[in-house]
């Protein structure tokens, strides 16, 4: 069997690893030039990180990041909403609260890929199917063939759009900034992953090694506002006027080439993941919003279960039912719970924020511990 990846992003680059590892030929094709350090941070939870020990690269992938303590929400004055200690989850389940910058996550998974085998700078530009063998047509006018196509490139896939023209993105209502910056001197905790949730919009920070500051800030804004893609580290801190420190200190600290803009969007659950001999994964499936931190994680589990589906299966076909039975309920789950919660924390609205605060802080810590139970718990 012979197998082409579309899309050399967390998705794409643990589904390789996953059929490489079982001896099957593999070929990743990746639109990108080159694999820069690109990104900024990104969370990954317990589920995360057993997909990737299933992988063999869970050792070399914690090596490069830090593990957490405990996800805190907090108010504009800085008093707390919730704080979820994460270590009886760490210690069930494994390391549950983890962050690294994305560029060390693909730096090492790129590593495990077998030499050779990412192609970068091909654009896939279309596909056809033809008698169980699928063909891809690159942009440079290249084509290759494969008996199985793992479309992972992202929301705005081109081979979801071939198939489904009816599945756009959707945007959630918010736009967000994010950057890794020195830490310019503040006083931050270290061992917490913060969220403050303010009027005016959502901020959030985490510790990377190297004494670097992951953030992340969110505002509510029309789609693709030309005022937001000039906003500038100042500006954005201005915004942030009123909000406890560090978050005006940390913005302000970031210089306009470290910081990352775009609209938070999703996808509205899919039924069919599978097409014959073409299926998607990760993004291209299933994009979240990033306010569970669960795109990545969701992506790195659907290439854990397609390995052991295509592995245990005495045929593509019945592999693939599989893979779609597995992850169809669990993604839509994410995705529903995801923007629920985007929706609830960019509330602006003094009446709605003081009743969504006041359930929060009634919430008792085992009803969340559960929530993250059903996450952590995985079927491989
Ligand atoms: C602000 C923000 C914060 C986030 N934080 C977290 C977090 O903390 N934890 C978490 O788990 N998730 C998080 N996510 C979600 C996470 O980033 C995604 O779910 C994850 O990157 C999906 O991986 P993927 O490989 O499916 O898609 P992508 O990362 O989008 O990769 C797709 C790849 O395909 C390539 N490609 C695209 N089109 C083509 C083509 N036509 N031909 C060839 N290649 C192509 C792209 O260049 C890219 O490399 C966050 C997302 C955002 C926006």
């Amino acid at each position: 069997m012979k197998v082409i990846v579309i899309g050399g992003g967390i998705g794409g680059l643990c589904a390789a690893i996953a059929l490489q590892k079982q001896g099957v030929e593999t070929i990743v094709y990746e639109a990108a030039p080159e694999l820069k350090p690109v990104g900024a941070g990104v969370g990954l939870a317990a589920n995360a990180i057993q997909g990737l020990a299933r992988l063999g690269v869970a050792d070399a992938v914690i090596a490069r990041g830090k593990e957490l303590e405990a996800l805190t929400i907090f108010d504009e004055h800085n008093n707390i909403i919730t704080n979820q200690d994460t270590r009886p989850l760490s210690r069930k389940y494994g390391i549950s609260n983890f962050v690294i910058h994305r560029a060390d996550l693909h730096d090492v998974l790129a590593q495990n890929l077998k030499p050779g085998t990412l192609y970068l700078n091909k654009r896939c530009q279309s596909i056809d199917q033809k008698n169980d063998k699928v063909h891809v047509y690159f942009t440079d006018g290249t084509d290759a063939t494969a008996d199985l196509l793992i479309a992972a490139d992202g929301i705005n896939s081109v081979v979801r759009q071939q198939l489904l023209p009816e599945s756009k993105p959707r945007y959630a209502g918010y736009t967000c900034w994010r950057g890794v910056i020195e830490n310019p001197g503040v006083k931050l905790n270290t061992m917490i992953s913060a969220e403050t949730w303010a009027p005016q919009g959502r901020v959030g920070m985490a510790p990377l090694p190297g004494k670097r500051i992951y953030w992340y800030a969110c505002i509510n804004a029309p789609e693709q506002d030309e005022r937001m893609r000039q906003m500038t580290p100042e500006q954005l801190a201005g915004h942030f006027t009123g909000v406890h420190e560090p978050v005006q200190a940390v913005l302000a600290a970031t210089k306009p080439n470290q910081m990352i803009w775009g609209d938070i969007a999703d996808l509205k659950p899919l039924d069919k993941f599978v097409y014959n001999r073409i299926v998607l994964l990760g993004d291209a499936a299933h994009a979240t919003t990033p306010n569970m931190g669960q795109g990545a994680c969701q992506a790195i589990e659907d290439a854990v279960v397609l390995g052991q589906c295509l592995e245990q299966e005495t045929s593509i076909a019945k592999a693939l039912a599989n893979y779609e039975k597995r992850r169809l309920v669990r993604t839509a789950k994410v995705i529903r719970m995801s923007r629920m919660l985007g929706w609830v924390s960019q509330w602006e609205n003094p009446l709605l924020i003081g009743l969504r605060n006041a359930v929060f802080r009634a919430t008792p810590a085992f009803v969340t511990q559960r929530q993250m139970e059903d996450l952590y718990k995985v079927d491989f």
